[in-house]
């Protein structure tokens, strides 16, 4: 007797699967015929997947577009300017409950573990209380990791040091930092070594948004990569953005990339935030301001597409839904050949999960019972379709269902609905 059963869904590896759920655990994969369960998913003929992931999410400052006015360069460096000028005048109350709304919004979607950085440079810390009471309030659904992340510089701001310690003292679970913002290469280079120590002394793991912008010289991703190795951090830290290697010299990178490797950095582009907000400062050609994809997986560097905003200071749009990520990194990175479309499923899947040291994550016997039924046949077709989430079960409890995407049809000779899917022959 199971609690839930997901019935004849289609695996992201092809199998064809019922998945027994007891509890908040998978307790049976296979052919469960004639199994008695409390609730039945049909899931035959669609697609059913471990829970999406996002890896780099700033949710103190969603939900906020058009406070306290719209962003009209479109710059990163504007959408700073206009949070610095936001978090002096918006509450806690309000910080969380639009957290929580977005929260609803990732429920529905199937994303059900978020990394999100927590601006630090606050003498009030109340965006980090904010979140840590939202990390609390959703932890029976979502998995919240948070990343003290000092926005106006560790060093440039002349209390983030100070407050960036409080905020890990007070429970947040990871090290962020900021080094192209700082005030020179040597300052963003120390950044990055005392936050490194500072994690390795607490056992924490590190992310940092980390070159950020056009300039091929930025390359603190060389100091981040030296310091997870030299501090026995590997496989516990990313490297947020890494925009400037799009414009990097390509001998540099030739040795650059080992040097990551080695380290266990992993990577973490944010497609639709980074091909909207760089190359501004270019006339033509104008630069995709997209990290070196790719490359990077040929070196087996982990890479994990992370969504970065949503309705913010930053960026206008947005639903949080991995799939549009996914979809834009596709295009953008040039992953057309099936294998690589593939592998952008699993970038904001099981690549992302391995980023944040999920712990329990994925479909097997003894995982959490969190997966998602999406109106796909395949992990392609769900990139494509940016799949309805026909249903999404969190840790063993059924949490949110969408209608199918059937359009109905009145055009004579032809049928009444359309589904727009088309399995590969
Ligand atoms: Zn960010």
């Amino acid at each position: 007797m199971f609690d839930l059963i997901v019935k004849g869904g289609t695996l992201p590896d092809r199998t064809v699967a019922d998945i027994g759920i007891t509890g908040d655990r998978i307790t049976a994969i296979g052919r469960l015929e004639g199994a008695e369960a409390g609730q039945v998913i049909d899931a035959t003929g669609d697609l059913v997947s471990p829970p999406f992931v996002d890896p780099h999410f700033h949710l103190d400052a969603t939900l906020s577009y058009g406070l306290p006015r719209i962003n009209a360069s479109g710059t990163l460096l504007e959408g700073i300017g206009l949070w610095g000028e936001l978090k002096q005048i918006v509450t806690q109350e309000e910080m969380v409950a639009r957290a929580l709304d977005y929260c609803d919004w990732a429920a529905s979607m199937g994303l059900l573990a978020i990394r999100s950085h927590v601006d630090t440079c606050d003498d009030s810390l109340k965006g980090v209380a904010a979140m840590l009471e939202v990390r609390d309030k959703v932890k029976g659904y979502i998995d919240l990791q948070l990343v003290a992340f000092p926005q106006d510089g560790f060093y440039r701001d002349p209390t983030a040091r100070a407050n960036t310690v409080r905020a890990l003292d007070m429970g947040v679970d990871v090290v962020g930092g900021i080094p192209h913002f700082e005030r020179t290469m040597a300052d963003g280079a120390a950044s990055v070594r005392e936050l490194c120590e500072i994690a390795a002394e607490r056992g924490l793991r590190v992310d940092m948004h980390c070159d950020e912008s056009d300039d091929p010289l930025s390359r603190h991703i060389e100091t981040l990569a030296y310091e997870a190795q030299r501090l026995g951090l590997q496989g516990r830290v990313a490297g947020s953005h890494l925009t400037s290697m799009h414009s990097m010299d390509n001998y540099y990178v030739s040795k650059l990339l080992p040097l990551m490797a080695e380290a266990g950095v992993a990577a973490i582009p944010n497609p639709l935030i980074n091909i909207m907000l760089q190359g501004r400062h270019d006339t033509f050609p104008k630069r995709r301001g997209l990290t070196r994809v790719k490359e990077m997986q040929a070196q087996g560097i982990t890479v994990g597409w992370g969504q970065d905003c949503v309705r913010d200071p930053w960026y206008s749009l947005g639903t949080a839904d991995m799939l549009d990520v996914a979809f834009m990194g596709l295009h953008v990175a040039q992953m057309s050949s099936p294998d690589e479309m593939r592998r952008c499923f699993d970038m904001v899947t099981v690549e992302n999960a391995r980023i944040l040291g999920l712990e329990g994550y994925g479909l097997h016997v003894g995982a959490v019972a969190s997966l998602v039924v999406l109106d796909a046949g395949d992990p392609i077709e769900a990139v494509r379709l940016r799949a309805a989430r026909l249903a999404v079960v969190s840790k063993g409890r059924v949490i949110a269902r969408t209608p199918r995407g059937d359009a109905m049809l009145e055009i004579s000779g032809r049928p009444g609905s359309v589904r727009r899917r088309h399995p590969v022959a």
